[in-house]
């Protein structure tokens, strides 16, 4: 699949969508799906943004029972079991523990309480899931025996059992980022990566399409549409500034900090810490904010730290020392963890719009909620709507909304939204469990069968495209160094998935570098792999590497 340039010459567009995270990437695909003619234009690589750097976990909305919004408790169910549905190799069912202590507002009886509660509103949370394996067990608590069993490290002192929920883990967001892609673009979409969206034409007050320019050749041309949903992230107001429809930016930014950690500390199942910070707006509080410590891809994640960001979001960046205080922050939370700054593989942060602040505490509310904007109530531009998710979980649900705006605003009979239940390319599969087991049987001899589960995940029923490339050239039918990646799919990366950077390669088509820093030889490896497939000369290849490396952090060799 390649960029679709010629396509996006001489016609104008239904809908022009600018940005392609998660939230333009289900757009595109909702809009050509329902049968509107659409364009999707992203800047870098899709789902290379703050799709990329999530804590990967698909809310079902327990967080929001802790402040009562019972409207966001049912969001979140609802588009959890929308992803399970759609996406089941892509989402699983993950526990997440709260250890219980004492009596009180952090015993087991209020968490017993709560997720009664929880398991009443969220009671459809299986509907339409047909495979076992995707289904969300009911939220519980367990006894104390219980979770030392689970945990033998935690502090036992007034320990008095745990609360158990589940909610959604993805095990790769960019590529289901560029699963919606390939699923938008075989509905109809023409999809193209590294377009930078210069500005807005607008024409008496309406707007007309996109100036964009190409940033792999410097060209610059224009992309008419008779809508255009700014789906952009936080560059979104960014893009209102430069068309000249806001004078400056208005919003600040919560930029959000995850780790992944080199060792994997949890098994199976995430852990919740509490740490000393409170969070302001939650009505029950019982105590300290928690951090969730997420077993993935035989590492850890641990997040989510949060802070107000004022700049540019182009100057986002996070300091080694910063990097430090949280890394303390998680070691005070449980010392017996051991955690120092070399247990750190890889630092992930992005921004999102916020509503309000305090500055003073470091806490940032969530208190806004996924937005869809219609641009021509608060700007005067017709034709234009702003698609914001402040979690990738919501994106989904954001982006069916902003389409059903799109069509009042061609003047059109709305067409019903089909995303919910409509299975994702690589979706087609009764039961992962099956899949895997088809995978590993259809596995070139000599390749380890251990990586049939990881193959089934990030490829789902399409595993078949990397398998024959493995079949007809045997060179690709091994593992790249010490990683569990075929050769195979790397190369079909650059040949057949859009990639026209090694970072696409090995940050959002596969996973070497998404867990840390895969090591030098298999850096090299890869990138010789796409030089050969793209036609790259030494000096391309040697900066192509050196960018990658650059967003390792305290990389020691
Ligand atoms: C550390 C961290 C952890 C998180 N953890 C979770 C989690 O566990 N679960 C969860 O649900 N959510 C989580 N989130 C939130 C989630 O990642 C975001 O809400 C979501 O990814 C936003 O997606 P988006 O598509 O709106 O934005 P983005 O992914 O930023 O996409 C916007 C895209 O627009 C492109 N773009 C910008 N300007 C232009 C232009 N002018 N022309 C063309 N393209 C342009 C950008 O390059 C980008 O790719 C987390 C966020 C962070 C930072």
């Amino acid at each position: 699949m390649a960029r679709a340039l010629a396509a996006l010459a001489g016609r104008e567009f239904d809908v022009l969508v600018v940005g392609g995270g998660i939230t333009g990437a289900v757009t595109a695909w909702d809009a050509a799906q329902r049968g509107l003619s659409v364009a999707l234009l992203e800047r870098g690589d899709f789902g290379g943004a703050t799709s990329a750097q999530s804590l990967k976990v698909v809310h079902g909305g327990v967080r929001y029972l802790q402040h009562l919004d019972i409207v966001r408790v049912r969001e979140s169910s609802r588009e959890r079991r929308a992803l399970l549905r759609i996406a089941p190799h892509l989402i699983h069912p993950m526990a997440f523990v709260v250890p219980a202590y004492g009596h009180g507002m952090r015993g087991p009886e209020i968490l017993a309480a709560a997720f009664t509660l929880l398991n009443t509103l969220t009671a459809d949370r299986n509907r339409g899931l047909t495979d076992p394996a995707r289904r969300v067990p009911r939220a519980g608590v367990v006894s104390r025996t219980r979770v030392l069993q689970w945990f033998p490290e935690l502090n036992q002192e007034g320990l008095t059992g745990a609360g158990v929920f589940y909610d959604g883990q993805m095990f790769n967001p960019s590529r289901l980022v560029w699963a919606m892609v390939r699923t938008a673009a075989r509905a109809g979409a023409a999809v193209a990566n590294y377009c930078d969206v210069s500005a807005l034409l607008l024409q008496g007050g309406r707007v007309a399409g996109v100036r964009a320019e190409d940033r792999l050749n410097g060209e610059k041309f224009e992309v008419r549409a008779r809508t255009v949903v700014n789906a952009a992230g936080p560059y979104a107001e960014a893009l209102l500034v430069r068309s000249g429809v806001r004078a400056s930016r208005s919003v600040p930014f919560s930029r959000d900090m995850a780790l992944v950690l080199k060792r994997q500390f949890v098994n199976g199942r995430a852990l919740a810490l509490q740490t000393r910070y409170r969070d302001p707006s939650a009505v029950l509080t019982r105590g300290a904010r928690h951090l969730f410590m997420v077993p993935w891809r035989g590492k850890t994640l641990v997040g989510v730290n949060s802070l107000i960001w004022r700049d540019e979001p182009d100057s986002l960046r996070v300091t080694e020392a910063e990097v430090s205080d949280f890394v303390a922050e998680i070691a005070e939370a449980d010392p017996k963890l051991g955690l120092t700054m070399d247990d750190v593989a890889l630092v992930m942060a992005g921004l999102l719009p916020v509503e309000k602040g305090d500055e003073k505490t470091g806490d940032v509310s969530f208190g806004k909620r996924p937005l869809v904007v219609d641009n021509a109530k608060t700007d005067g531009v017709q034709g234009l709507v702003s698609a914001i998710s402040n979690r990738y979980t919501v994106a989904r649900g954001v982006a069916e909304r902003a389409v059903d705006l799109i069509y009042h605003k061609l003047g059109r009979e709305v067409r019903p939204c089909r995303t919910e239940i409509t299975r994702i390319h690589g979706a087609d599969f009764f039961r992962f469990d099956d899949l895997v087991r088809e995978v590993a049987d259809a596995l070139p001899k000599g390749v380890d069968r251990s990586i049939a589960d990881r193959l089934a995940r990030d490829h789902g029923s399409a595993y078949g495209e990397v398998l024959r490339l493995a079949g007809e050239r045997p060179e690709l039918a091994v593992t790249v160094g010490g990683t569990d990646t075929l050769r195979a799919e790397v190369v079909h990366a650059a040949r057949s998935e859009m990639v026209c950077k090694l970072s696409d390669a090995v940050f959002n088509r596969t996973g070497i570098a998404t867990a840390g820093d895969p090591g030098v030889a298999e850096l090299e490896e890869c990138a010789d792999l796409v030089a050969a497939q793209l036609g790259w000369d030494s000096a391309r290849r040697a900066s192509e590497l050196r960018e990658v490396r650059d967003r390792i952090p305290f990389r020691r060799s």
